[in-house]
């Protein structure tokens, strides 16, 4: 279905953005890769990938806090592949602490990566999808862009922003072949959420499935993790023509966790 697009999935050496590449690349996608680790390792990944899926793959380290970095991304997407037909805002991270304890360093990091990375990786998409008059961009939300936790005042602030700046974004693209959609997950069991499990087994001095099971049972009435796979299944249908006239809906995929 998607054979002779290329998406550009940031952060998608771990966990929910490596899920939707995949996903993407089983559809034909070539992908462009971004995100942290081991050099070795993610030249590994990114050519298996392309190896199972017959597509080409690529791979960029911008650091997506720094816009100059952003910028050489988006170049080195258009040089390798002609441009971007379908962009993935997913790179994310957290950090818990009441809000008197929460350095601004990592408040200003969370709302830089989690939040005004989309707003640049967007800004230098557009112009090419809409000159091809086909794209789409999803931008990796949380149920935490729809309603708030304690301890998360970042993330939860950068959440929302990037639900309303999905809409607004679909807004500007509505009469055009490129649309705009949010994806809300619930727990996914990735190394974002194994931190804090593992730091709540220790908080509680329980075992490490103990902590799993007690943190689905606060919030996720399914007690179920959503999985990358199934993430990725979405962002294929926010890709396919059925979804044309999906336009800026902030779409939760987590066990039940916001119809409460
Ligand atoms: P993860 O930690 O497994 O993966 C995060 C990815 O982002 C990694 O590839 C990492 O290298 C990359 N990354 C981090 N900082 C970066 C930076 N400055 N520049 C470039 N890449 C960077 O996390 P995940 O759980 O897969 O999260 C992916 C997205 O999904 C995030 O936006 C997260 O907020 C969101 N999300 C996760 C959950 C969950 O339960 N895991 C729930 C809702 C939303």
């Amino acid at each position: 279905m998607l054979s002779g697009k290329t998406a550009l999935v940031t952060g998608s050496t771990s966990g929910i953005g490596l899920g939707i590449a995949r996903s993407l690349a089983q559809q034909g996608a070539n992908i462009v890769f971004n995100g942290f680790g081991d050099a070795q390792q993610i030249e590994k990944l990114h050519t298996e990938v392309g190896q199972e899926f017959g597509v080409r793959t690529a791979y960029h380290n911008a650091d997506m806090s720094k816009p100059a970095e952003i910028e050489a991304l988006m170049k080195f997407a258009g040089e390798k592949f002609g441009g971007i037909d379908i962009l993935v805002n997913n790179a994310g991270i957290q950090h818990v602490a009441n809000i008197e304890d929460f350095p601004p360093e990592k408040w200003d990091a969370i709302i830089a990566i989690n939040l005004t990375s989309a707003f640049h990786t967007t800004r230098l998409a557009l112009p090419g999808m809409k000159q091809k008059n086909w794209g789409r961009i999803i931008n990796l939300a949380s149920v935490h862009g729809m309603v708030g936790s304690a301890q998360k005042s970042a993330y939860v602030a950068s959440k929302h922003g990037l639900v309303g700046f999905t809409k607004v974004t679909a807004l500007e693209t509505a009469q055009t072949g490129v649309t705009c959609n949010a994806i809300c997950p619930g727990w996914v069991l990735t190394p974002l959420v194994q931190k804090q499990v593992d730091d709540r087994a220790v908080r509680e001095g329980t075992s490490n499935d103990a902590a799993k099971k007690a943190l689905l049972a606060e919030k996720q009435p399914s007690g179920e993790f959503v999985t990358p796979e199934e993430l990725g299944a979405l962002a294929v249908f926010f890709c396919s023509p059925a979804a044309n006239q999906v336009r800026g809906v902030a779409w939760n995929m987590d066990g039940g966790w916001v119809a409460q």
